[in-house]
């Protein structure tokens, strides 16, 4: 009697290992298992920008619930300063290029970004940014051109690649073309909802979204942006998550970059606090989700911000712009969630796509 019980009982084991699988949508969830990844870019967001806004806030930051902290390499492959189109697709593809170069490898071969791979593998994926969609940091996760300034280009890329939401700017690159296509249409034809307002694109519940809000880019937050950036990072997830195998998604905040080129400090503090109050967001989301990596980082500093001076009481900065353009010094990694851990350390640009094909179990790539 005794055996056979113990039999059974082994039998029955061993049928519920066999049955379990990770991606099986009722089946249990292991504690670490990642499911969804969302990689933030401070476009130009160095050391100086997350310093002095820390300073000058009058709360913490959110970026500072992070608590794993590394530091990455940003030279292109043929400039040991980077522009935002070798940046851009160092960290979506795994590949140093060109600056300039957008999903294409110094020899101008098409490479494939994190976000395509996701979406082959059934997940959903989305990309939310201030700038133009079509703009060098979100276009190197979709597009495959040799130029970032093929914005018409880089436009009808958006029809190869079924990206589930997208919001930014760039309503003029499908609408009004040199080529006459209206490519509003051929989005529309691929099953889009095409909104092009803010609270048109905060009302939809399509699972596939097109929000193209600006003609090209949006405009800064103290312009009239306003919440656009966390509002669009929230509707995105809330859209992609309804996907049960998860999703990748890319959120930049472009226009820290702009205020840094400008040596507009005030923009800068706003752009750089805008871009935290969107990490709130997203870390607010992966908090209660458990299963969700996030990524928080820059794809270059720009400025070259040296604080010289200031006040942690008065929450004051005083700082000093070498350079009204790129620089070449390592940029900050702040990683939170299941698989963080990953992101210690110091390593090149080109290490995350491998890091995030790992997290998601995907394996080695090409
Ligand atoms: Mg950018
Ligand atoms: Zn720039």
């Amino acid at each position: 009697m005794k055996k056979t019980s113990i039999l059974l009982l082994s039998a029955i084991f061993i049928a519920s290992l066999i049955s379990w699988s990770p991606t099986q949508k009722s089946g249990p969830i292991e504690k670490t298992e990642i499911r969804n990844i969302v990689f933030m870019i401070g476009d130009g967001m160095g050391l100086g920008a997350v310093s002095s806004a820390i300073t000058v806030s009058h709360h913490p930051l959110n970026i500072e619930r992070c608590n794993i902290i590394g530091l990455q390499k940003t030279f292109s492959s043929d400039h040991y300063v980077t522009d935002s189109g070798a940046a851009g697709t160092a960290l979506a593809t795994g590949n140093k290029t060109n600056n300039g170069a957008i999903g294409v490898d110094s020899e101008g071969k098409s490479v494939k970004s994190i976000l395509e791979i996701a979406k082959e593998n059934g997940l959903a994926t989305g990309l939310v940014t201030t700038s133009a969609i079509t703009d060098a940091t979100p276009a190197s996760f979709i597009a495959h051109e040799s130029s970032r300034n093929s914005y018409e280009d880089i436009a009808k890329d958006f029809l190869k690649t079924d990206v589930d939401v997208f919001i930014g700017g760039g309503y003029d690159h499908f609408a009004y073309r040199s080529d006459k296509l209206y490519l509003i249409d051929s989005l529309k034809a691929r099953g889009y909802k095409v909104e092009t307002t803010m609270s048109a694109v905060l009302k939809s519940t399509s699972l596939k979204l097109a929000g193209l809000i600006a003609p090209v880019n949006s405009p800064s937050h103290l312009n009239g942006r306003g919440d656009m950036l966390p509002a669009s990072s929230r509707k995105a997830i809330e859209i992609l998550n309804k996907n049960p195998k998860g999703f990748f998604l890319m959120i930049e905040g472009s226009e820290i970059d702009l205020a840094a080129h400008a040596k507009d400090e005030t923009s800068l503090m706003e752009e750089t606090l805008d871009f935290d109050d969107a990490v709130g967001e997203v870390l607010d989301f992966a908090q209660k989700d458990g299963h969700t990596l996030v990524v928080i980082t820059a794809d270059h500093e720009t400025g070259g911000i040296a604080i010289v001076g200031g006040s942690i009481k008065a929450h004051k900065v005083l700082l000093d712009f070498p350079t009204n353009s790129h620089t070449a010094v390592m940029v900050p990694v702040f990683a939170y969630g299941p698989g963080a851990e990953k992101f210690s350390g110091i390593y090149d640009n080109t290490a995350f796509f491998q890091k995030f094909l790992t997290s998601y179990g995907f394996g080695e790539s090409k």
